[in-house]
This record gives structure tokens, sequence and C-alpha cells, in this order.
């Protein structure tokens, strides 16, 4: 082995057979970087356009510019090591200018070096804020009780579900997936942006409140071939809620489950469950719900004195079977204000 071979040709420095690392380092353009990257968002929702296709980006603009500035720069295979990092200069509310300094190892030899990406912030209404600001929608989710007025609750958990479908489905990448409006007039109507999520919301109401639901189709015109539907989910809530005191053939029940088939009553007189028809004729007391504590002034064969919580006179009721109570205690009870009564639920 001759003294040329292990010496550099350029520097003269020792060197293991052709150039040393460091001039070999010297002459390699082992980084290279685009200086303009763009980043088209939704100025409403935040949204980002990756190509065509936009996306739902939970990533915050700074923490978007670090990103962009790294996809930025490219380096060679024989940079081994790299560290990157990376500052940040909000030049205008449209320009970000990322200063990225890499440190690597080249042939042995540590290099460093920097560069600058200028980031372009560009605004675009995304698909789904148009397609929102524009009214679009494909369905309709009608919920309505049978022969009475929606309650409060039954409003408050249909609108509670519809929302949480709407985040799950999001959550899951369906972008159009959003609720166009939710309006209340003769119940709750819950306006939706696609088909698959209205048969959703129908069905999870009709598992939280009961009932039934039916599809209506209307073919609203054809796109490209394809027929447009705009579909109504009728939800059908049943007559009678859970907690509901029922007098049906002059006993006094108390609504447990509002099955499919009948309705599973409590008997309030003999504490007894039975089912009963739907279409059982039946007179609406109250709800469980209402239930205030009343005193029990004293008891005697079976009749209790009961302080009537409204008006402070005594009253007396047959104590039912299952009801345990003595003079002293408190005992809930339902009025029936059309046959002016006290009714003990508990
Ligand atoms: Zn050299
Ligand atoms: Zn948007």
């Amino acid at each position: 082995m001759s003294i040329r071979e292990t010496i550099c040709p350029l520097c003269g420095e020792p060197s293991d057979g052709d150039l040393c690392g460091r001039c070999r380092a010297g002459r390699t353009r082992w980084m290279e970087v685009s200086p303009r990257a763009e980043c088209v968002t939704c100025p409403t929702c935040g949204s980002r356009k990756v190509g065509a296709v936009w996306q739902d980006s939970p990533v915050p603009r700074e923490e978007l510019a670090r990103e962009l500035a790294l996809r930025a720069v490219r380096l060679s295979p024989e940079a081994r090591e790299a560290e990157f990092s990376v500052s940040l200069w909000e030049k205008s509310p449209n320009r970000t200018i990322a200063t990225v300094r890499v440190q690597a190892k080249l042939f042995g030899v540590p290099v460093e070096d920097e560069a600058r990406v200028e980031i372009i912030w560009r605004g675009e209404t995304c698909d789904r804020c148009s397609r929102i600001s524009g009214g679009y929608f494909e369905g309709v989710v009608q919920v309505r009780a049978d022969g009475r007025p929606l309650s409060p609750r039954e409003r408050e958990v249909a609108a509670r579900i519809a929302s949480e479908v709407e985040e799950r489905l999001q959550e899951g990448g369906a972008r159009l997936s959003f609720i166009s409006r939710m309006t209340e007039e003769e119940g709750l109507d819950i306006v939706v942006g696609e088909n698959a999520m209205g048969e959703e919301i129908a069905r999870e109401i009709r598992g939280a409140l009961g009932g039934r639901y039916t599809v209506h189709p209307k073919l609203t015109g054809e796109k490209d071939g394809k027929r447009i539907y705009r579909i109504t989910y009728s939800v059908r809530l049943p007559g009678l809620q859970k907690g509901d005191i029922i007098e049906a053939g002059g006993e006094y029940l108390e609504v447990r489950e509002t099955g499919k088939r009948q309705l599973k009553v409590f008997h309030l007189g003999t504490g007894g469950m039975t089912g009963i028809p739907h279409d059982t004729p039946y007179r609406l007391v109250g709800n469980v719900r209402e239930a205030v504590p009343a005193l029990i002034a004293y008891t005697e064969a079976g009749v209790a004195g009961i302080l009537d919580p409204v008006t402070f006179a005594t009253r007396e009721v047959r104590l039912p079977g299952w009801v345990k109570a003595a003079a002293g205690s408190r005992i809930r009870v339902v009025p029936d204000r059309a046959a002016d009564r006290l009714i003990i639920v508990g």
C-alpha cells in the first residue's frame, strides 16, 4: 500500500482511500428544500385541504406550520442522525416564515445547515361548510309522539342523540355527516346532510325512547344519471311514556315499559306487574316524576290520613297492601286532579 493511497488528494489529510470524509461532505449537496409550502384551510371550521380532499384537522396552526416546514426539507440518504429544529415567524395573517435548522452526520463528519420555508395560508370554504351554508340536506328525522306533544325530556334526549351521532360519524371520518339544522314546531325535526346518518339517528332515538320509525323516500331529481331522494325518517314515540300514571277500567296503573307488543304496567292498587294491550282505553293522570312527598298523619284499618301537599287538608286514602307506611312517615303521591284524589305511588 503506497502513501498516495492513504491520503486525501484534495486536502492531504489521511484517508482510507479516495477523498476524506470532510472533503466528501463538503462536496455533497445533502439537504434540499422547497422554499414555499401552501396550506389551504377552511376559515369556518379549520378543515384542511390535502390534494383535492378535505380533512378535519385537529392540529393547531403552529403545529401544522412545523409539519409543513419539515416536509419541505429533503435529506440525502448519506445524512445520518439528523436532528431538526424549526423556528417560526408570523409575517402576516397568511404568511409564516419557518427556519429549519438541521444537524446531521455525513461520512462520519458533523454537518449543519439551515433553510427558509415560506408557508402560505390560503382560506377556502370547505365542502362541508359550503353545504351547510347552502342549506344542503338529504333527509329529515321527524320525531313525534302518538296523540300528545313531545315532552321536554324527549326533545332533549332526541337532540342529544342526534349531536352524538354527528360527532361520532365525523370523528370516524364521515365529514359530510352533519346536522344542517334542528327545528321544533309540532315536534322535533332534525335535518341531516347525509341519509345514512338520518337512519342511525332514527334508530338510536327509537332505542332510547321506544316507539317505531318508518322511512319515506321522495324522489327529488336526478344527478349524473343517479336518482336523488330526500328521505323522511318518521319516528313515532309511544303515546304513553315510562312512569306515566294512568287510570284504565277504574284501576290506577304505572307504566313501567312501553314495549313493542304491549305495555308493562305496575298495578298501584295490588302491587302486581301485568301487561296490557297498547290500545287499552285509558285516562292519563300524571307521571311518577311529578310525585311529591306527603306526610301520613294517622293510619287506621288500612286507611291513611294523608296531609295533602297542596291544600294541607287531611285526606283519607286506602293504603295499598304493597305500601309500608306508618303515622309520621312520608309517602309519595301523585294527585289525580280530575277525580280529586291522591294516588299513592310509593
Ligand atoms: Zn480531504
Ligand atoms: Zn369548513
